[in-house]
């Protein structure tokens, strides 16, 4: 056979063109380019990340069955996403969601032309290509984090060393560090290396136990920048503590880029060495908030055109105003719209929309109670002082004061009982009705207080932290 993989995927779209649907064909099968056939492995590329996860979650089987039967053996398929080529152009063209004046659309600041292609080292192969500067949308909930990332990956380690990124889950924190990643990589030869946290951990353990600990501490230390994302898996384990503390040590003193995300301030990942602590906040720290209502439906509405699928402004609106905590639940939800309409044919309405992702909304609901914890972390970061302090026995005004002042939002907020507060500031119920009463008092006298109070709890309340 000449071509085999040409011969093999015509044979293959022939098959289910005949099992399915010509519209579902033509949406999740014809889209689907054939990319390389070798040792049982075919591998296959789509435009976007909704479709590969779309085809894995429900065509995969039926494409690897039928792959196996035109081929005459078993193929492993494996389906990657190709970059885009606007997204290899990084940090050129305005994108759609980008606010006035951020880094990627002044032309003064863009990366040179030059695109020389680097020598990707292994690690850099790991960046996805897919996230980039041009199509992460920019709002008022992750400017900063994003103007941040972006002057790093200009001047690596000139800018802010380290930098550490938090925030909650699905809120952008991979897309941003991998950014970061392609675009030094691309525009800097830089060597950079990237690594989930849990990765990090299991090649330690592997170095440890194969003895190959200098090969390893080589690897990182020899980055130009070193991505690390998830950093609060570090939590309760110690002697990787200590090995990322000599590595950190030894990168930093080198003058080499060090860029960490999590999902919580340094402060607060539980059993995390002081010093480790001390030295993630020395650089840059910066916060992802959740997105709010605009930035959602910019984002949707960014989504919907990668995916060339139509769908009304009413349709993107209701799905910005329920889903509201996660972006990446913002896109399943996208997808699962627009996929339910090709495939069935019908015209989606805002009580349709609330029927499929009925599940979504409801775990989002359920997310929109207010824990203790976040309202304890909500004022601390308002009085600049730590968790740790509220919760401490500390009795300086500047500690006490917004002690009382979380004992009261808790009061206000939840519908926890006073021992079950009194618990979670490790003190007693009589503390949290004494602090309720102060309060009252207070913003009975004082209308600063009164609306530090309203701010904080409105903040709260909006899911804004
Ligand atoms: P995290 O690492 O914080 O859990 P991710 O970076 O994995 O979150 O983001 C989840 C998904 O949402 C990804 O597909 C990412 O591309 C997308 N995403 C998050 N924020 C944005 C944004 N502002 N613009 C475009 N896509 C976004
Ligand atoms: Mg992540």
């Amino acid at each position: 056979m000449e071509n085999p993989i040409k011969e093999v995927w015509h044979g293959v779209c022939a098959l289910l063109a005949d099992r399915l649907s010509t519209d579902v064909f033509d949406r999740w099968i014809a889209i689907i380019q054939p990319v390389a056939l070798d040792d049982a492995i075919l591998r296959l590329s789509v435009s976007n990340d909704f479709y590969l996860s779309w085809l894995e979650e429900n065509y995969l089987p039926m494409i690897e069955e039928a792959v196996t039967s035109v081929h005459g053996q078993p193929v492993e398929i494996r389906i990657e996403v190709r970059p885009r080529e606007a997204d290899r152009k990084q940090g050129t063209g305005a994108s759609a969601g980008t606010a006035a004046g951020t880094p990627p659309t002044t032309s003064a600041s863009r990366p040179k032309p030059r695109r020389r292609k680097p020598a990707p080292t292994t690690e850099t192969r790991k960046l996805n290509p897919r996230y980039t500067f041009d199509n992460f949308v920019v709002g008022s909930s992750n400017e900063f984090a994003h103007a941040a990332c972006w002057a790093v990956a200009r001047e690596p380690a000139r800018a802010y060393n380290p930098l550490f990124l938090y925030g909650r889950v699905g809120l952008g924190k991979t897309h941003l560090i991998q950014a970061l990643g392609n675009h030094a990589a691309t525009s800097h030869q830089a060597t950079v290396v990237y690594m989930s946290c849990e990765e990090f951990v299991n090649e330690y353990i592997e170095a440890l136990s194969n003895k190959e600990l200098v090969n390893f501490r080589k690897k990182y230390r020899t980055a130009d920048i070193l991505l690390i994302d998830d950093i609060h898996f570090l939590s309760n384990k110690d002697a990787l503590q200590e090995e990322f503390f000599h590595t950190f040590n030894a990168l930093f003193d080198a003058r080499k880029q060090i860029v960490l995300t999590s999902d919580r301030p340094a402060s607060e990942i539980k059993d995390l060495e002081e010093r480790l602590v001390n030295r993630f906040e020395w650089g840059l720290v910066t916060e992802l908030e959740p997105p709010n209502v605009e930035t959602r439906e910019a984002i949707l509405r960014r989504k919907a055109n990668e995916m060339e699928a139509e769908i009304s402004d009413e349709l993107l609106n209701f799905m910005a105003e329920h889903i509201r905590s996660n972006v990446r639940r913002l896109e399943g939800a996208l997808v699962r719209s627009v996929s339910y309409a090709s495939i069935t044919g019908i015209t989606l309405t805002p009580e349709i929309l609330e029927k499929l992702l009925r599940d979504a909304i409801d775990v989002e609901n359920q997310e929109a109670i207010i824990t203790l914890q976040q309202i304890q972390r909500q004022v601390a970061d308002y009085y600049d002082i730590r968790v740790s302090d509220i919760l401490s026995k500390r009795r300086p005004a500047s500690i006490a004061f917004p002690r009382q002042v979380a004992m009261y939002i808790c009061r206000q907020l939840t519908k926890h009982s006073l021992p079950d507060i009194g618990n979670a500031f490790e003190k007693n119920h009589a503390t949290v009705l004494h602090a309720c009463r102060m309060i009252e008092n207070k913003m009975k006298d004082d209308s600063g207080i009164r609306r530090t109070v309203d701010t904080l709890m409105n903040k709260l309340k909006s899911g804004r932290r």
